[in-house]
């Protein structure tokens, strides 16, 4: 196409120029990231859990991605790829417990703003408070807190804003497109901090899957045999899951000294022990132990946690509904993913960071008026690192030469781009969870994973034979050829990424064979 323009220029000279039509409109662009929310609790990806009509709108009008994936499944690290394109060893903040993120570096944001956008990040954002490429930010302390969440504020106090964290931001959401500069394309992050831990529900949301009750996973009961990461876990629903502080079954009110129920008003706390009270008394009465106790805690963990998502997606609507009714629907792209997977009872968790599926799978989707047609479902693998490239695109704007990620627009529009074969992936955080550092490669077909840290080891699963990834294969005869392929392309990947210390790893005397 380049080459075409070029030559139909060389071609009419001045005269193209006259007859040009003026340059189109650049779209606006609202990212809306969520945190921790399951593509399994996503109506649109067919699971079935609950109905999410907004997020399933978006997906209806545009294209939902069935292949989308994170580069590091946990909340900063995955904020910091969207925002400047590139993977965790060279953005810097590979982990929640000791990184930092150096907000100096480029990112989307600085680009488009040089392009004469206005951009604005609200709600979670979880990378410090120290923001640049911004015009205006209002954003939470870290993780943020479900009720009367605390804002930080860009002249450097701190704002209480009475209310529940969805509707909150939201509201913040909107008065900045209210307020903004009318003659400028923008670009708005919205930062959700649903459906994060401790899963606490709108008080309108209190009990609404009370009535249903959720079927187990298949491998609920998963005991990680060949899987020696997975064996020493600790986020098991089970064993790991807290009925205080996750499930809000507490022993005395007068001694709760969770933050999340303590920062309540008095008429927020009435309505949250007016709830949760009879459930405990209910529980207490029935003295269930073992299986029983653990597929218990199942069910209040799936309420809990499908509420939260039922407010996120009511607030996403919301989103639309502006759109709708300020005449900015046609020219406006919405992107919503998550910030990864998350686990609901699959292999007995919760939480995520694994290159396993439901958590390095995240899920995605995008309506582009015009450019993306309606009712799109994509297969192609992508990634959180192509973000920020998409937009750039989108917007006319080059894309600097050191984002990693790659424009997903040459997929959509009919251009049969041939796309991502494989996947690399690397988690670092060696922390909360006991979940062991890794990194891999995975390909339509298969999946290698190296372990280090708390665990050395490999794993290598046929997803099409296996895709609940339960039996490791590494190592097994008949396995030789395509292990030695699978680490020919990780290797490529590693040096595509300049991942070097994955690199040392592959290559050190000690590796696990
Ligand atoms: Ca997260």
């Amino acid at each position: 196409m380049k080459h075409l323009l070029v030559f139909i220029t060389l071609l009419c000279g001045p005269y193209l120029a006259v007859a040009q039509q003026p340059a189109p409109k650049k779209p606006n662009i609202i990212i809306i990231v969520s945190d921790d929310h399951a593509y399994q609790a996503i109506s649109a990806y067919g699971q079935g859990l609950m109905p999410t009509p907004a997020i399933d709108r978006i997906a209806k009008e545009g294209v939902r991605f069935d292949k989308a994936y994170v580069t590091n499944s946990i909340c900063g690290p995955s904020r910091a790829v969207i925002l400047t394109g590139k993977y965790s060893n060279k953005n810097g903040y590979k982990d929640n417990e000791t990184s930092s993120f150096d907000p100096r570096q480029n990112s989307f944001a600085k680009e488009l703003r040089k392009g004469g956008y206005q951009t604005a990040w609200i709600g979670k954002y979880h990378l410090g408070h120290k923001l640049e490429g911004f015009d205006h930010w209002q954003v939470l302390p870290g993780q943020g807190e479900y009720y009367n969440p605390d804002f930080l504020m860009m002249d450097g106090s701190t704002k209480r804003i009475e209310g529940y964290v969805s509707t909150v931001t939201e509201d913040l959401a909107e008065s900045w497109l209210d307020q903004r500069d009318k003659d400028k394309p923008f670009c708005l992050v919205i930062g959700h901090k649903a459906t994060h831990r401790v899963w606490l529900p709108d008080e309108q949301d209190y009990g609404r899957f009370d009535g249903k009750t959720f079927p187990i996973p298949p491998t609920f009961y998963d005991t990680y045999a060949g899987r020696k990461a997975a064996q020493q876990q600790e986020m098991s629903i089970a064993k790991d899951m807290q009925m205080g502080y996750d499930l809000k079954m507490f022993a005395s009110y007068d001694s709760v000294r969770e933050g999340a129920v303590k920062r309540m008003n008095a008429a927020q706390q009435a309505r949250f022990r007016a709830y949760y009270e009879p459930i405990k008394k209910d529980l207490d009465a029935r003295k269930l132990t073992g299986k029983a106790l653990a597929e218990w805690k199942f069910q209040r963990y799936m309420r809990d946690y499908l509420s939260t998502a039922a407010s996120l997606d009511r607030n996403i609507g919301r989103t639309l509904s502006y759109l709708d009714n300020h005449q900015l629907k046609d020219n406006t792209i919405v992107i919503y993913l998550s910030d990864q997977g998350f686990y609901l009872g699959e292999h007995g968790w919760f939480d995520k960071r694994w290159m396993y599926e439901e958590s390095f799978r995240t899920p995605m989707v995008m309506r582009y008026p015009g450019v993306v047609r309606p009712g799109t479902v994509s297969d192609a693998f992508v990634l959180n690192l192509d973000i920020a490239p998409t937009m750039l695109q989108a917007a006319g704007l080059p894309v600097p030469p050191d984002m990693q990620g790659e424009s997903m627009l040459p997929l959509l529009t009919g251009a049969k781009a041939k796309g991502r074969d494989a996947m690399y992936y690397h988690y670092y955080e060696n922390g909360e969870h006991a979940v062991s550092p890794q990194f891999g490669v995975r390909t339509r077909r298969y999946k290698l994973i190296r372990f280090y840290k708390r665990v050395n080891d490999w794993e290598l699963y046929d997803l099409q034979k296996d895709p609940q990834e339960m039996r490791n294969l590494y190592g097994q005869k008949g396995y030789e050829k395509i292990t030695t392929d699978l680490k020919k392309q990780l290797s490529s990947l590693i040096d595509k990424y300049e991942d070097d210390e994955a690199r040392q790893l592959m290559t050190a005397k000690t590796a696990a064979r």
